[in-house]
């Protein structure tokens, strides 16, 4: 079977290389045509162009552009599509991507691997990337089950754990658990570079280690995503941004007010709420 990927870049580029080692035909379309060159040499795509008449030999397509691009690529894609393709996409938020893509194409099933990394492009593209990891899909009441069937059994063949909801419920989710960590993130190295004595920065600088390198990698990530995740997820990212600014607030008052017992109990509470975000 032919599998499409349009845009081959971290997310297309990783799927692209297991769906191949999977035995499926992997044609790819980008925006550069050395990406698509690069994509070939690397064996992440069998075929790959920069013309959209490649993907009418595809069955299933992965739409895997920044989110901005998501609906301008379906809309010049769909001229090219037989009517029982299935497209998929792997945007991190799933709202406007859906409530935009549904009433142009039927077979859409809205999706979104819970996997990536510091470092964007082909370059970055990894096996394994998405083994062993969380993959959400948002199909609605109306979207066909054989599609939804298709997307499953790749999902699946990927080696990572399939999770279904509304587009909704994923966008609250993951404002929780993958935005607000990014502005979090941010925030942390911003107000670190704050440090005004150039002496005291640089020592900082120097001796950082695995607690800074955990707590700020999301931070240092690919600040389009960041935006995106910003514009297309504004008000759930808005919402999460405001408890976590009534906690910081908490904090600040238990360390000035010396409460340390208050404090004490805080800790004790999200020692034990943490394997409840990571082990389950
Ligand atoms: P990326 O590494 O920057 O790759 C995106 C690729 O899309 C680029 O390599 C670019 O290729 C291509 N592209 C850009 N605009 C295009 C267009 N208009 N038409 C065709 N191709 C275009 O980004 P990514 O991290 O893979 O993210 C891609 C999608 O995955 C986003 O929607 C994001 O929300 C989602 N996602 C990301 C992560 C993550 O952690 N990074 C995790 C899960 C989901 P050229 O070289 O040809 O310009």
């Amino acid at each position: 079977m032919n599998i499409g990927i349009v845009g081959l870049g971290l997310i297309g580029g990783s799927l692209g290389l297991d769906l191949r080692r999977q035995g499926y035909r992997v044609l790819g379309l980008s925006r550069r045509p050395e990406t698509c060159r690069a994509a070939i040499a690397r064996g992440v795509v069998d075929d790959a162009d920069v013309n959209f008449t490649l993907m009418a030999k595809a069955k299933v397509i992965f739409i895997c552009t920044p989110l901005s691009a998501i609906l301008p690529t379906v809309e010049q894609l769909i001229p090219f599509l037989a009517a029982d393709t299935v497209l998929t996409d792997v945007g991190s938020v799933k709202t406007p991507v859906v409530e935009a893509i549904t009433p142009l194409w039927h077979n859409f099933v809205g999706g979104h691997p819970m996997a990536g990394k510091t470092e964007s492009g082909l370059d970055a593209a990894q096996a394994n990337l998405f083994l062993g990891q969380p993959y959400v899909i948002t199909p609605l009441a109306t979207t066909p089950v054989t599609a939804v069937e298709s997307v499953e059994f790749l999902v699946k063949a990927l080696g990572a754990k399939l999770y279904h909801c509304s587009p909704q419920a994923h966008d609250r989710a993951v404002a929780w658990i993958s935005h607000l960590p990014v502005m979090v993130s941010a925030a942390l190295i911003s107000a670190c570079m704050s440090e005004s004595n150039p002496l005291v920065l640089s020592l900082a600088q120097h001796i950082a280690s695995s607690g800074f390198r955990d707590t700020s990698r999301v931070g240092g990530g690919n600040p389009e995503l960041g935006v995106m995740m910003a514009r297309y997820n504004r008000q759930e990212l808005l919402r999460t941004l405001k408890s976590y600014r009534q906690q910081l607030d908490f904090f600040i008052d238990c360390i000035e007010k010396e409460e340390w017992g208050v404090l004490e109990e805080k800790l004790m509470q999200t020692q034990q709420a943490r394997p409840d975000f990571l082990d389950s």
